[in-house]
């Protein structure tokens, strides 16, 4: 997102709710699944010690919160997890929140990203998604540390520039460790050097 879209999308909707209040939230975020193909370190899922409901949600669930969201007019839906992706009507989601004028962001590890058919990426871009890609390094070791899972640098790189070349905005996300804190401007110059215009810590 760019410095003046970010601006007028974030932060003047919060300006004006400080000052007038807020009669309705800004965004819904939904934990779509607690499934996830990593082990992070740091994580409960990742390391297994929530404690979770064998009921799981649903199509039908989200579509009816997109409904409510679309009737109280909130424009903003971020799908996370566990990892959204092993969610599989993930596309379904997206493409009726779309059609309700509703905007999705995805918050994966980006491990599945390899596999979206050009179909999904039109889906993505036209869309408006937003991708946020949670990535500690870019060193396969600290990586594979961290997250509990082997790891090829060079697949998350074709990744990013399939989604660039399909004008899909993505951010990376790093939780710093005692394994990576030590190179954080090295990942923040890799990253860059991806395509990637906007790191979170
Ligand atoms: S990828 Fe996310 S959900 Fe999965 S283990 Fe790591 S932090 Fe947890």
């Amino acid at each position: 997102m760019r410095p003046a879209e970010k601006i007028w999308s974030n932060y003047i909707p919060e300006l004006f709710a400080l000052t007038v209040g807020r009669n309705r939230p800004e965004a819904v975020t939904v934990n779509i699944t607690d499934q996830c193909n990593q082990k992070c370190i740091y994580c409960e899922i990742g390391r297994g010690i929530g404690t979770y409901s064998n009921e799981r949600l649903t199509l039908i669930d989200l579509k009816w919160l997109i409904d409510e969201m679309s009737y109280m007019k909130i424009r903003r839906l971020a799908l996370c997890g566990g990892e959204p992706f092993l969610f599989q009507d993930l596309m379904k989601v997206v493409e009726y929140a779309a059609s309700k004028n509703i905007t999705c962001s995805i918050t994966t590890n980006g491990f599945s990203l390899g596999s979206l058919s050009s179909r999904d990426m039109e889906l993505l871009r036209v869309s408006k998604t937003r991708i946020n890609i949670s990535v500690d390094s870019l060193d396969e070791k600290i990586y594979s540390t961290t997250r509990g899972v082997p790891f090829k640098v060079q697949n998350l790189i074709e990744s990013v520039k399939a989604l660039s070349r399909n004008h899909i905005p993505v951010t990376f996300l790093c939780v710093i460790s005692r394994f990576n804190v030590h190179r954080l401007y090295e990942y923040l110059v890799q990253s860059y050097q991806c395509g990637v215009k906007q790191v979170l810590f």
